[in-house]
């Protein structure tokens, strides 16, 4: 898969730099319980500071002062709302992106979209910041974007972890789990709280969970879409998961992932899962999947790198180091697929598809569906 590649920035240096992967060494220690130790070679080549990390970093304070640089650009269509207080008071933000805001005739679709409900999943930050820079840009394709779709963007559903540097959970360290498993952090999973957040505990999955319900409900919008962003640490490249339901229409659930396999070498039709796995309920995928009436999707990016074939034409796999500017510039490629979804459902585009659905179940989930069909028959013939 391409090996883990820590990052590295020196005062001399603009951006992030992948450390590559020759002066990388993973092995086994006998001496830490036979556990993976990562070690590198760098250089220093003065005495300023170098800041190393596990993946190109997006802090709180970041997303703070870069949403207030747009909300100064005044564009009309653009608007920011404090949608609610974390645990710790800090700002979780809804950014609405909207051409054409007094036209909610039934007509305006909506698209929400999350991220960092990780608070360690920082490539989903950047995709995310590449999706709103493109969103709001003179680009035709972002115009029309903008004309056809109502969108509703909640950039960082965990501030709190994010600020303390957690990785997975959140900020409250619940002090008896600290003392009983010795656990220098412990706290909630925010993207296992979503059946039934509670106010106080989990603010921001409370009021995002009350929002997309509401639009839901509210028989002058039309929810199409709703996307949470993620990072993985195992597998390359970008990838969606999505429900497995038997109401929804299989073949347009397969739209989204076909259309930006089409728009980004770095998308993987083959790491496309729809999966009904119990270790996933309680996420805002499954929970929303069941409550609205919309498709539900996780978009995964690797924190590492992406597998591609060259377009030499001979089949050679690369294997290549995701930087800052790629992570963005799939957000791009996603806004795009967006607006091809959206011509797709107009029938002005025919989506090609390269397999049929139950070739993107895994077995226990294709076990599932027969179980559900089944019921389904048996239903009809009692009646
Ligand atoms: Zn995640």
């Amino acid at each position: 898969m391409g090996i883990a590649a820590p990052v590295v920035k020196s005062n001399a240096q603009n951006s992030w730099a992948r450390i590559p992967s020759r002066h990388i060494y993973y092995y086994r220690s006998s001496q830490h319980n036979d556990r993976w130790i990562l070690s590198f070679a760098f250089i220093f080549e003065s005495s300023d500071p170098v800041q190393f990390a596990y993946c190109i970093p997006y802090t709180y304070g970041q997303l703070q002062s870069w949403l207030s640089e747009l909300d100064a650009r005044k564009y009309p269509f653009f608007h920011r709302d404090l949608l609610a207080h974390t645990v710790q008071k800090r700002r979780v933000d809804l950014i609405t992106i909207d051409g054409s805001p007094d036209t909610f005739q039934g007509s305006k679709k909506m698209v929400f979209l999350t991220a960092r409900v990780h608070p360690g999943e920082t490539p989903s930050s950047h995709v995310m910041h590449g999706i709103i820079e493109f969103l709001v840009s003179k680009d035709d394709r972002a115009q029309k974007l903008r004309k056809v779709y109502c969108f509703k963007i909640i950039p960082m559903l965990n501030p709190d972890g994010v600020y303390l540097g957690n990785y997975r959970f959140l900020s409250q360290t619940v002090s008896f789990l600290f003392l009983i498993f010795r656990c220098s952090l412990m706290g909630y999973d925010l993207n296992r709280m979503w059946r039934s957040p509670s106010d106080w505990a989990h603010p921001s999955i409370f009021a995002v969970k009350n929002l997309l319900t509401q639009y839901d409900n509210n028989p002058q919008a039309q929810t199409v879409i709703y996307v949470d962003l993620h990072a993985h640490s195992q597998k390359p490249n970008c990838f969606l998961y999505g429900n497995v339901s038997m109401t929804a229409t299989t073949s347009r659930q397969l739209w989204l992932p076909h259309l930006l396999a089409e728009l980004s070498e770095d998308y993987s039709l083959e790491f496309t899962q729809f999966n009904t796995d119990v270790e996933k309920a309680g996420t805002g995928r499954r929970t929303m999947g069941d409550l609205l009436s919309c498709l539900c999707y996780t978009l995964e990016v690797s924190f590492f790198s992406y597998r591609h074939v060259d377009s030499s034409g001979n089949g050679i796999q690369h294997c290549t180091p995701y930087l800052q500017y790629k992570y963005e510039a799939l957000g791009e490629a996603f806004s795009r697929a967006l607006l091809n979804f959206y011509e797709a459902d107009c029938g002005l585009r025919d989506v090609s598809l390269e397999r049929p659905f139950k070739t993107f179940l895994p077995a226990r989930a294709q076990k599932s569906l027969k179980k559900q069909a089944r019921k389904v028959i048996q239903t009809v013939m009692m009646k």
